[in-house]
């Protein structure tokens, strides 16, 4: 009995060891590397919409003099708003 007991812990302490072997920097682990910032999940460029702060891709927003905006309503709204 007491000889099961020990295999099981050593199995478990080497599990515990195996876990913080792929855990180490700088090996190939399993942990996704987060997005880098401005970046979509599919490489698309993302902009903030300057008014609500929204994230939008590229291709859905709307830009004006070097701002961008998730619609043309939060455009006007933003120019409205400056002047
Ligand atoms: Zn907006």
């Amino acid at each position: 009995m007491g000889k099961l007991l020990q295999l099981i812990m050593l199995g478990v302490v080497a599990w515990f060891v195996f876990r913080y072997l792929l855990r180490k920097p700088g090996l190939p682990g399993q942990d996704k590397a987060p997005p880098p910032a401005g970046a979509g999940p599919a490489g698309a460029v993302m902009r903030r919409c300057d008014f609500c702060q929204v994230h939008v891709p590229e291709g859905e927003s709307t830009q004006s003099r070097g701002h961008y905006f998730c619609s043309e309503a939060h455009r006007d709204a933003f120019f409205r708003g400056q002047r």
